[in-house]
């Protein structure tokens, strides 16, 4: 599908460009419009993003600053950014704890970038919930550094609350090839959700 093909079918759904622009799309319970490409269903927002501002890095969350979730106006959506280190941290830390959990609704990738957001941005806990379709509970816990502990965006980073979770932190950065402690976060998460 060609991007005038998809930009002609996006535009068709736009009903109103008074400021917002709002469509006449199907939106999920968080009221987020969707859009059906090949077979998908892709939020509207991002497809408005790549059509008018271009490609949305690998990763990374189209947000809205209008604080309307059912807007598609380009002007009013940003891009999620962190920063490149971050990721690399990550993924180096990758293990195969917690997304292999079946209970877990959430990937290392995904805690990452909500630890990214959380630290670079001004996203309410409430926000990233819905960012991410899990409850606001499970991003408090995250910010708290309750759960997914082994996912660290940086080593100084101000994810835990005290100077001694920081040192854990760092501690457990540094036994990431050897024999890191096995801890009982993952079966601690599937009592939450
Ligand atoms: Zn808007």
């Amino acid at each position: 599908m060609s991007d005038r093909t998809i930009k002609k079918r996006f535009e068709k759904h736009v009903i109103s460009k008074d400021n917002c622009w709002l469509t006449d799309l199907w939106c999920n319970d968080k009221g987020y419009p969707k859009i059906s490409l090949n077979k998908k269903r892709i939020n509207a927002s991002r497809v408005s993003f790549q059509l008018y501002k271009g490609e949305i890095p690998e990763g990374i969350f189209v947000c809205h600053k209008c604080d309307n979730p059912s807007c598609v106006n380009p002007e009013h959506l940003f891009l999620g950014t962190h920063k490149e280190n971050m990721r690399d941290m990550v993924e180096k830390g990758r293990s195969n704890k917690g997304s292999k959990n079946p209970q877990s609704k959430l990937t290392e990738k995904e805690v990452f970038q909500i630890k990214a957001l959380l630290l670079e941005t001004n996203l309410t806990v409430e926000r990233i919930s819905i960012l991410f379709e899990v409850s606001r509970r499970t991003i408090g816990y995250i910010k708290q550094n309750n759960i997914w502990k082994h996912v660290n965006c940086v080593a100084n980073s101000s994810f835990s609350n005290t100077s001694t979770d920081r040192n854990k932190n760092n501690n457990r950065n540094n036994n990431r090839n050897g024999n890191r402690q096995k801890s009982l976060e993952w079966e601690q998460l599937s009592l939450f959700d």
